[in-house]
């Protein structure tokens, strides 16, 4: 499947925001953005005046990125959002949110979401005591999501993530396992300065 093979700080500068691709280090020191904050390339375009289209692009793509989902599943998304009852914005988000990776990625039994997408794509995991490999799923509350028996000794699960996990989820670290115990808000999505309204305003043109 597509996936961005550009090096993920790179993408990180480009949207002038902290993605989180890179697990661990991406809270660490190491984390190139607190470094350079600068979009990738020669020139300083800081002082370039942006359309109102392109700020909304930008807006999308940041989105799209900190979630590792292509064009075509965050348009699905956004459609499916706009067919739900509230405000479209936050229901993509709380949409997003509860996509099985990301879920993954949130109860800290991967280092990121690309980790998490794999280790699902590979069938790591059982919803409801049942096989899921699919990462793009959406799932509900009151599911819930194990390691598979037969994945507990993977070298995957060895040390699971020290990320706080989200009040929306509880998680039994030793057992592996964990459950959606009540739906997502907009405040729990962590990706700072983000204005779904913009998605929302692109997608109505
Ligand atoms: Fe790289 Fe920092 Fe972005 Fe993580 S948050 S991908 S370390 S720039």
């Amino acid at each position: 499947m597509a996936r961005y093979t550009d090096a993920a700080c790179r993408l990180c500068r480009r949207e002038g925001a902290k993605l989180f691709l890179k697990g661990e280090r991406c809270y660490s020191e190491k984390c190139s953005f607190a470094r350079r904050h600068k979009a990738p390339g020669m020139h300083d375009n800081s002082r370039k005046k942006i359309s109102e289209y392109g700020t909304q692009l930008r807006e999308k793509q940041k989105t799209k990125r900190f979630y590792g989902v292509l064009e075509k599943q965050f348009r699905n998304t956004f459609e499916k959002a706009e067919r739900m009852q509230g405000k479209t914005g936050e229901n993509l988000l709380k949409l997003l949110e509860l996509r099985f990776d990301n879920v993954i990625y949130r109860m800290g039994f991967a280092q990121s979401r690309a980790q998490a997408r794999q280790l699902v794509s590979h069938g790591h995991f059982t919803i409801n005591g049942k096989k899921a490999n699919i990462p793009s799923m959406i799932l509900k509350v009151g599911d819930e999501i194990a390691v598979k028996d037969t994945s507990k000794k993977s070298a995957a699960f060895e040390n699971l993530s020290s990320r706080p996990v989200p009040a929306w989820l509880s998680v039994d670290a030793e057992a592996l396992k964990g459950k959606i115990s009540v739906a997502p808000e907009r405040a729990d999505v962590d990706l700072a300065d983000l204005k779904e309204t913009l998605i929302v305003e692109l997608y109505s043109k």
